[in-house]
Protein backbone atom coordinates (compact mmCIF):
# COMPACT_ATOMS: atom_id res chain seq x y z
CA UNK A 1 0.00 0.00 0.00
CA UNK A 2 2.76 2.55 0.82
CA UNK A 3 4.65 1.68 -2.17
CA UNK A 4 1.17 2.60 -4.30
CA UNK A 5 0.82 5.92 -3.08
CA UNK A 6 4.74 6.80 -3.03
CA UNK A 7 4.51 5.88 -7.00
CA UNK A 8 1.31 7.76 -7.30
CA UNK A 9 3.36 11.11 -5.44
CA UNK A 10 6.19 10.38 -7.91
CA UNK A 11 4.16 10.11 -11.19
CA UNK A 12 2.51 13.09 -9.90
CA UNK A 13 5.78 14.99 -9.12
CA UNK A 14 6.97 13.99 -12.60
CA UNK A 15 3.78 15.28 -14.35
CA UNK A 16 4.18 18.82 -12.11
CA UNK A 17 7.75 19.00 -13.19
CA UNK A 18 7.31 19.61 -16.92
CA UNK A 19 4.82 22.03 -16.16
CA UNK A 20 5.43 26.14 -16.16
CA UNK A 21 4.66 28.35 -13.10
CA UNK A 22 1.42 29.35 -14.92
CA UNK A 23 -0.13 26.08 -15.79
CA UNK A 24 0.72 25.33 -12.15
CA UNK A 25 -1.54 27.68 -10.96
CA UNK A 26 -4.21 27.34 -13.78
CA UNK A 27 -4.45 23.86 -12.28
CA UNK A 28 -4.88 24.89 -8.76
CA UNK A 29 -7.67 27.44 -9.73
CA UNK A 30 -9.59 24.82 -10.77
CA UNK A 31 -9.18 22.76 -7.72
CA UNK A 32 -10.04 26.27 -5.55
CA UNK A 33 -6.50 26.76 -4.71
CA UNK A 34 -6.77 30.54 -5.47
CA UNK A 35 -3.78 33.02 -5.98
CA UNK A 36 -3.75 34.76 -2.37
CA UNK A 37 -2.85 31.05 -0.25
CA UNK A 38 -0.99 31.09 2.21
CA UNK A 39 0.11 27.75 1.75
CA UNK A 40 1.73 28.64 -1.57
CA UNK A 41 3.46 32.13 -0.73
CA UNK A 42 6.61 30.42 -2.25
CA UNK A 43 5.38 29.76 -5.70
CA UNK A 44 2.98 32.57 -6.27
CA UNK A 45 6.30 34.72 -5.68
CA UNK A 46 8.92 32.95 -7.73
CA UNK A 47 10.04 33.98 -10.71
CA UNK A 48 7.88 33.13 -13.85
CA UNK A 49 10.75 32.88 -16.21
CA UNK A 50 12.98 30.77 -14.05
CA UNK A 51 10.58 28.58 -12.37
CA UNK A 52 11.36 25.21 -11.68
CA UNK A 53 9.24 22.78 -8.99
CA UNK A 54 12.82 21.51 -7.66
CA UNK A 55 12.99 25.32 -6.45
CA UNK A 56 10.08 24.92 -3.84
CA UNK A 57 10.48 23.34 -0.10
CA UNK A 58 9.25 19.81 1.13
CA UNK A 59 6.06 21.12 2.41
CA UNK A 60 5.51 23.13 -0.55
CA UNK A 61 5.70 20.32 -2.90
CA UNK A 62 3.87 17.91 -0.99
CA UNK A 63 1.08 20.28 -0.53
CA UNK A 64 0.76 20.23 -4.67
CA UNK A 65 1.25 16.29 -5.01
CA UNK A 66 -1.53 16.64 -2.32
CA UNK A 67 -4.02 18.84 -3.93
CA UNK A 68 -3.31 17.18 -7.71
CA UNK A 69 -3.53 13.19 -6.08
CA UNK A 70 -6.94 14.36 -5.39
CA UNK A 71 -6.54 14.04 -2.04
CA UNK A 72 -8.86 17.56 -1.45
CA UNK A 73 -12.31 17.00 0.70
CA UNK A 74 -13.85 18.08 -2.49
CA UNK A 75 -11.34 16.23 -5.68
CA UNK A 76 -13.92 17.74 -8.81
CA UNK A 77 -14.16 20.99 -7.76
CA UNK A 78 -14.25 22.23 -10.90
CA UNK A 79 -17.41 20.25 -11.49
CA UNK A 80 -18.52 21.12 -8.07
CA UNK A 81 -18.21 25.26 -8.61
CA UNK A 82 -20.02 24.63 -12.02
CA UNK A 83 -23.14 23.26 -10.32
CA UNK A 84 -22.64 25.75 -7.65
CA UNK A 85 -22.48 28.76 -10.23
CA UNK A 86 -25.81 27.37 -11.94
CA UNK A 87 -27.51 27.25 -8.31
CA UNK A 88 -26.60 30.98 -7.64
CA UNK A 89 -27.45 32.35 -10.93
CA UNK A 90 -31.10 30.74 -10.36
CA UNK A 91 -31.38 32.25 -6.96
CA UNK A 92 -30.14 35.25 -8.35
CA UNK A 93 -33.17 35.97 -10.13
CA UNK A 94 -35.27 36.02 -6.94
CA UNK A 95 -35.93 39.70 -5.83
CA UNK A 96 -38.58 38.75 -3.30
CA UNK A 97 -38.29 40.47 -0.16
CA UNK A 98 -36.65 44.05 1.29
CA UNK A 99 -33.71 45.04 3.23
CA UNK A 100 -34.23 45.68 6.87
CA UNK A 101 -35.24 49.52 7.57
CA UNK A 102 -34.69 50.23 11.38
CA UNK A 103 -31.55 51.99 11.05
CA UNK A 104 -30.69 54.18 8.13
CA UNK A 105 -27.11 51.74 6.87
CA UNK A 106 -29.04 48.92 6.16
CA UNK A 107 -32.33 50.79 4.79
CA UNK A 108 -29.77 52.32 2.55
CA UNK A 109 -27.99 49.37 1.32
CA UNK A 110 -28.43 48.01 -2.06
CA UNK A 111 -30.75 45.49 -2.19
CA UNK A 112 -29.29 44.11 -5.66
CA UNK A 113 -25.63 43.13 -4.11
CA UNK A 114 -25.61 39.02 -3.84
CA UNK A 115 -22.45 37.25 -3.41
CA UNK A 116 -21.55 33.30 -2.36
CA UNK A 117 -18.33 32.37 -1.01
CA UNK A 118 -17.63 28.69 -0.36
CA UNK A 119 -14.23 27.44 1.75
CA UNK A 120 -13.37 23.69 2.36
CA UNK A 121 -11.68 21.95 5.40
CA UNK A 122 -8.95 21.91 2.77
CA UNK A 123 -8.87 25.42 1.35
CA UNK A 124 -10.22 25.55 -1.38
CA UNK A 125 -12.32 28.11 -2.15
CA UNK A 126 -15.17 29.37 -4.45
CA UNK A 127 -16.12 33.02 -4.74
CA UNK A 128 -19.34 34.50 -6.65
CA UNK A 129 -20.50 37.97 -7.14
CA UNK A 130 -19.79 40.96 -4.45
CA UNK A 131 -17.99 38.71 -2.00
CA UNK A 132 -15.30 41.25 -1.54
CA UNK A 133 -17.71 43.93 -0.40
CA UNK A 134 -18.34 44.31 3.34
CA UNK A 135 -21.21 44.65 4.91
CA UNK A 136 -22.02 44.16 8.74
CA UNK A 137 -22.10 40.59 9.90
CA UNK A 138 -25.12 41.95 12.54
CA UNK A 139 -26.11 38.37 14.09
CA UNK A 140 -23.61 36.05 12.28
CA UNK A 141 -21.76 37.22 14.99
CA UNK A 142 -23.69 35.13 17.66
CA UNK A 143 -22.29 31.43 16.90
CA UNK A 144 -18.31 33.05 17.16
CA UNK A 145 -19.34 35.20 20.57
CA UNK A 146 -20.74 31.59 22.01
CA UNK A 147 -17.51 29.74 21.09
CA UNK A 148 -15.65 32.66 22.76
CA UNK A 149 -17.75 32.29 25.89
CA UNK A 150 -17.34 28.91 25.65
CA UNK A 151 -13.75 29.00 25.20
CA UNK A 152 -13.46 31.24 28.37
CA UNK A 153 -15.90 29.34 30.84
CA UNK A 154 -16.45 26.00 29.55
CA UNK A 155 -20.19 25.12 28.46
CA UNK A 156 -21.37 23.88 32.14
CA UNK A 157 -20.74 27.13 33.20
CA UNK A 158 -22.14 29.23 29.91
CA UNK A 159 -25.52 27.27 30.06
CA UNK A 160 -25.41 27.70 34.13
CA UNK A 161 -27.21 31.38 32.00
CA UNK A 162 -28.31 30.56 29.08
CA UNK A 163 -30.77 27.67 27.88
CA UNK A 164 -30.49 25.24 24.57
CA UNK A 165 -33.82 24.93 23.40
CA UNK A 166 -35.39 27.08 20.29
CA UNK A 167 -37.17 29.74 21.74
CA UNK A 168 -40.12 29.32 18.88
CA UNK A 169 -40.31 33.70 18.91
CA UNK A 170 -38.66 36.68 17.41
CA UNK A 171 -34.77 36.96 17.97
CA UNK A 172 -36.09 40.37 19.70
CA UNK A 173 -38.63 38.95 21.48
CA UNK A 174 -39.09 40.05 25.06
CA UNK A 175 -39.45 36.71 26.60
CA UNK A 176 -37.43 34.46 28.73
CA UNK A 177 -38.01 30.36 29.39
CA UNK A 178 -39.34 28.94 32.07
CA UNK A 179 -36.16 29.07 34.29
CA UNK A 180 -35.75 33.13 33.41
CA UNK A 181 -33.14 32.46 31.11
CA UNK A 182 -32.44 33.10 27.17
CA UNK A 183 -33.80 30.18 25.30
CA UNK A 184 -30.29 30.46 23.33
CA UNK A 185 -27.62 31.65 22.66
CA UNK A 186 -28.36 32.84 18.69
CA UNK A 187 -31.38 35.44 19.78
CA UNK A 188 -30.52 38.75 21.40
CA UNK A 189 -30.75 37.65 24.55
CA UNK A 190 -28.53 35.18 24.90
CA UNK A 191 -26.04 36.75 22.66
CA UNK A 192 -26.10 39.76 25.11
CA UNK A 193 -25.57 36.56 27.79
CA UNK A 194 -22.62 35.66 26.03
CA UNK A 195 -21.62 38.80 26.04
CA UNK A 196 -21.79 39.26 29.31
CA UNK A 197 -19.80 36.07 29.76
CA UNK A 198 -16.94 37.62 27.65
CA UNK A 199 -13.65 38.75 30.10
CA UNK A 200 -16.13 40.68 32.17
CA UNK A 201 -13.98 42.15 34.75
CA UNK A 202 -12.05 44.60 31.50
CA UNK A 203 -12.27 47.20 30.21
CA UNK A 204 -15.02 47.36 26.90
CA UNK A 205 -11.91 48.37 25.05
CA UNK A 206 -10.05 45.17 26.01
CA UNK A 207 -13.35 42.72 25.43
CA UNK A 208 -13.54 44.34 22.09
CA UNK A 209 -10.16 43.49 21.42
CA UNK A 210 -10.67 40.19 22.67
CA UNK A 211 -13.30 39.40 20.21
CA UNK A 212 -11.73 41.07 17.24
CA UNK A 213 -8.89 38.75 17.80
CA UNK A 214 -10.80 35.62 16.98
CA UNK A 215 -12.26 37.17 14.24
CA UNK A 216 -8.75 38.10 13.21
CA UNK A 217 -7.49 34.76 13.27
CA UNK A 218 -10.53 33.01 11.94
CA UNK A 219 -9.84 35.54 8.58
CA UNK A 220 -6.02 35.28 8.55
CA UNK A 221 -6.32 38.70 9.94
CA UNK A 222 -8.56 39.78 6.77
CA UNK A 223 -10.87 41.34 8.98
CA UNK A 224 -13.09 42.08 10.83
CA UNK A 225 -13.65 46.29 9.94
CA UNK A 226 -16.02 48.02 11.78
CA UNK A 227 -19.35 50.52 10.50
CA UNK A 228 -18.80 53.45 13.09
CA UNK A 229 -21.96 54.58 11.70
CA UNK A 230 -23.88 51.08 12.41
CA UNK A 231 -22.81 50.94 15.53
CA UNK A 232 -24.34 54.53 16.31
CA UNK A 233 -27.55 54.47 15.22
CA UNK A 234 -27.81 50.65 16.55
CA UNK A 235 -26.99 52.64 19.87
CA UNK A 236 -29.65 54.72 19.60
CA UNK A 237 -32.59 52.46 18.68
CA UNK A 238 -31.77 49.47 20.58
CA UNK A 239 -34.54 49.88 23.07
CA UNK A 240 -35.64 46.51 22.91
CA UNK A 241 -32.71 44.89 23.42
CA UNK A 242 -32.18 47.32 26.19
CA UNK A 243 -35.47 45.79 27.64
CA UNK A 244 -33.98 42.83 27.44
CA UNK A 245 -31.46 43.46 29.32
CA UNK A 246 -32.60 45.18 32.02
CA UNK A 247 -35.38 42.58 32.40
CA UNK A 248 -32.37 40.03 32.84
CA UNK A 249 -31.10 42.54 35.31
CA UNK A 250 -34.31 42.33 37.51
CA UNK A 251 -34.64 38.88 37.78
CA UNK A 252 -31.01 38.15 38.48
CA UNK A 253 -30.46 35.98 35.43
CA UNK A 254 -27.01 37.68 34.34
CA UNK A 255 -24.14 36.96 36.69
CA UNK A 256 -23.28 38.99 39.36
CA UNK A 257 -21.91 42.42 39.15
CA UNK A 258 -22.63 42.67 35.18
CA UNK A 259 -22.67 46.19 33.61
CA UNK A 260 -25.54 46.04 31.35
CA UNK A 261 -23.53 49.00 29.64
CA UNK A 262 -20.82 47.52 28.98
CA UNK A 263 -22.51 44.47 28.27
CA UNK A 264 -24.94 45.97 25.29
CA UNK A 265 -21.80 47.93 24.16
CA UNK A 266 -20.03 45.14 23.76
CA UNK A 267 -23.41 43.45 21.82
CA UNK A 268 -23.83 46.43 19.67
CA UNK A 269 -19.82 46.77 18.97
CA UNK A 270 -20.19 42.79 17.57
CA UNK A 271 -23.07 43.19 15.65
CA UNK A 272 -21.16 46.65 14.09
CA UNK A 273 -18.24 44.69 12.78
CA UNK A 274 -18.17 44.19 8.92
CA UNK A 275 -16.49 41.37 6.51
CA UNK A 276 -16.94 40.37 3.16
CA UNK A 277 -18.56 36.54 2.06
CA UNK A 278 -14.96 35.09 1.22
CA UNK A 279 -13.69 36.29 5.16
CA UNK A 280 -16.72 34.85 6.61
CA UNK A 281 -16.91 32.05 4.99
CA UNK A 282 -13.11 31.51 6.08
CA UNK A 283 -14.64 31.65 9.70
CA UNK A 284 -17.33 29.19 8.91
CA UNK A 285 -14.85 26.42 7.28
CA UNK A 286 -13.43 26.68 11.04
CA UNK A 287 -16.51 25.92 12.28
CA UNK A 288 -16.67 22.94 9.82
CA UNK A 289 -12.84 22.10 9.99
CA UNK A 290 -13.09 21.20 14.22
CA UNK A 291 -12.04 24.56 15.10
CA UNK A 292 -8.80 24.51 13.12
CA UNK A 293 -8.08 27.39 10.43
CA UNK A 294 -7.68 25.72 7.48
CA UNK A 295 -4.81 27.69 5.98
CA UNK A 296 -2.87 29.21 9.27
CA UNK A 297 -3.77 25.11 10.76
CA UNK A 298 -4.45 27.55 14.19
CA UNK A 299 -6.55 25.28 16.49
CA UNK A 300 -9.18 27.82 17.33
CA UNK A 301 -11.49 26.24 19.07
CA UNK A 302 -11.92 23.34 20.93
CA UNK A 303 -13.64 20.16 19.38
CA UNK A 304 -16.14 20.34 22.46
CA UNK A 305 -16.88 23.94 21.61
CA UNK A 306 -17.43 23.17 17.67
CA UNK A 307 -19.37 20.39 18.44
CA UNK A 308 -21.60 22.62 21.07
CA UNK A 309 -22.19 25.63 18.35
CA UNK A 310 -22.77 23.31 15.38
CA UNK A 311 -25.42 22.02 17.47
CA UNK A 312 -27.39 25.07 18.59
CA UNK A 313 -27.26 26.48 15.07
CA UNK A 314 -28.94 23.54 13.16
CA UNK A 315 -32.13 24.02 15.33
CA UNK A 316 -31.78 27.80 16.53
CA UNK A 317 -29.93 29.60 13.75
CA UNK A 318 -32.51 31.15 11.43
CA UNK A 319 -34.91 32.66 13.85
CA UNK A 320 -38.38 31.62 13.97
CA UNK A 321 -37.76 29.46 10.76
CA UNK A 322 -35.19 27.29 12.19
CA UNK A 323 -37.80 24.07 12.61
CA UNK A 324 -38.44 24.65 8.72
CA UNK A 325 -34.21 24.82 7.97
CA UNK A 326 -33.60 22.02 10.13
CA UNK A 327 -36.16 19.83 8.51
CA UNK A 328 -35.59 20.88 4.43
CA UNK A 329 -31.91 22.14 4.25
CA UNK A 330 -30.74 20.20 7.46
CA UNK A 331 -27.24 22.23 8.19
CA UNK A 332 -26.12 24.20 10.95
CA UNK A 333 -26.58 28.20 9.65
CA UNK A 334 -26.70 31.54 11.16
CA UNK A 335 -28.27 34.69 9.89
CA UNK A 336 -28.47 38.12 9.98
CA UNK A 337 -30.34 41.27 9.10
CA UNK A 338 -27.80 42.59 6.80
CA UNK A 339 -28.83 39.51 4.85
CA UNK A 340 -26.05 37.15 5.71
CA UNK A 341 -25.85 33.62 6.01
CA UNK A 342 -23.54 31.57 7.34
CA UNK A 343 -23.93 27.98 6.49
CA UNK A 344 -21.63 24.95 7.86
CA UNK A 345 -21.00 21.42 6.19
CA UNK A 346 -19.21 20.04 9.35
CA UNK A 347 -16.19 18.18 8.00
CA UNK A 348 -16.42 19.52 4.62
CA UNK A 349 -16.83 23.33 4.23
CA UNK A 350 -18.04 26.07 5.20
CA UNK A 351 -20.02 28.86 3.28
CA UNK A 352 -21.48 32.34 3.26
CA UNK A 353 -24.23 33.80 1.42
CA UNK A 354 -24.95 37.67 1.42
CA UNK A 355 -28.37 39.09 0.26
CA UNK A 356 -29.92 41.91 1.54
CA UNK A 357 -33.28 41.36 0.78
CA UNK A 358 -35.23 40.04 3.92
CA UNK A 359 -38.53 37.55 4.43
CA UNK A 360 -40.87 37.74 7.32
CA UNK A 361 -38.80 36.09 9.35
CA UNK A 362 -35.42 38.52 8.59
CA UNK A 363 -33.94 35.43 6.97
CA UNK A 364 -32.32 36.62 3.46
CA UNK A 365 -34.33 35.26 0.99
CA UNK A 366 -31.75 34.66 -1.58
CA UNK A 367 -29.67 33.01 1.25
CA UNK A 368 -32.42 30.69 2.01
CA UNK A 369 -33.05 29.59 -1.27
CA UNK A 370 -29.70 29.13 -1.87
CA UNK A 371 -29.15 26.57 1.02
CA UNK A 372 -32.35 25.26 0.06
CA UNK A 373 -31.52 24.23 -3.56
CA UNK A 374 -27.87 23.29 -2.27
CA UNK A 375 -28.93 20.51 -0.58
CA UNK A 376 -31.42 19.46 -2.54
CA UNK A 377 -28.32 19.14 -5.35
CA UNK A 378 -25.96 17.59 -2.91
CA UNK A 379 -26.21 15.52 -0.13
CA UNK A 380 -24.84 17.56 2.89
CA UNK A 381 -28.39 17.32 4.93
CA UNK A 382 -27.05 16.14 7.83
CA UNK A 383 -29.29 13.48 7.90
CA UNK A 384 -28.59 12.34 4.07
CA UNK A 385 -27.70 9.19 3.47
CA UNK A 386 -24.09 8.44 2.29
CA UNK A 387 -24.94 4.61 1.38
CA UNK A 388 -27.47 3.52 -0.99
CA UNK A 389 -29.24 5.18 -4.08
CA UNK A 390 -30.14 9.02 -3.77
CA UNK A 391 -30.62 11.10 -6.80
CA UNK A 392 -28.26 14.14 -4.72
CA UNK A 393 -24.76 14.49 -5.65
CA UNK A 394 -22.22 13.18 -3.34
CA UNK A 395 -18.89 15.41 -3.99
CA UNK A 396 -16.76 14.51 -1.27
CA UNK A 397 -13.97 12.51 -0.90
CA UNK A 398 -14.20 9.36 0.68
CA UNK A 399 -11.25 7.54 2.75
CA UNK A 400 -11.69 4.26 1.49
CA UNK A 401 -8.61 3.10 2.83
CA UNK A 402 -9.47 4.05 6.19
CA UNK A 403 -8.22 1.87 8.76
CA UNK A 404 -10.38 1.52 11.55
CA UNK A 405 -8.26 -0.79 13.60
CA UNK A 406 -7.70 0.28 16.83
N1 LIG B 1 -28.32 44.38 15.70
C1 LIG B 1 -29.46 43.54 15.58
C2 LIG B 1 -30.25 43.51 16.88
O1 LIG B 1 -29.66 43.41 17.89
C3 LIG B 1 -29.01 42.15 15.21
C4 LIG B 1 -30.17 41.28 15.00
C5 LIG B 1 -30.06 40.32 13.87
O2 LIG B 1 -29.20 40.36 12.99
N2 LIG B 1 -31.02 39.46 13.85
O3 LIG B 1 -31.45 43.59 16.88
Amino acid sequence: MVKTIKNISENTFQALSSLSKTDIIDLLHSKGILGDDIRLTNLFKSDENNFSIHQLNEKDINFLIKVFSDELIIPNFHSFSEKITEITKLVESNCNGSVANYIPELKSVDPKHFAVSICTIDGQCYNFGDSETPFCVQSTCKPINYCIALESLGEAKVHQFIGKEPSGQRFNEVALNKDGLPHNPLINSGAMMCCALIKPEDTIAERFDYVKKYWSQLTLNRGPGFDQATYESEKLTAHRNYALAHLMQEIQAFPKNTSIENTMDLYIRNCSLTLTTSNLSLAAATLANGGINPFSQEKIFSNETIKDCLTIMSFCGMYDFSGEFAFKVGIPAKSGVSGAIMLVIPNVMGICVWSPNLDHYGNSVRGVEFATRLTETFNFHNFDSLVGNSSKIDPRRHFSNANFDI
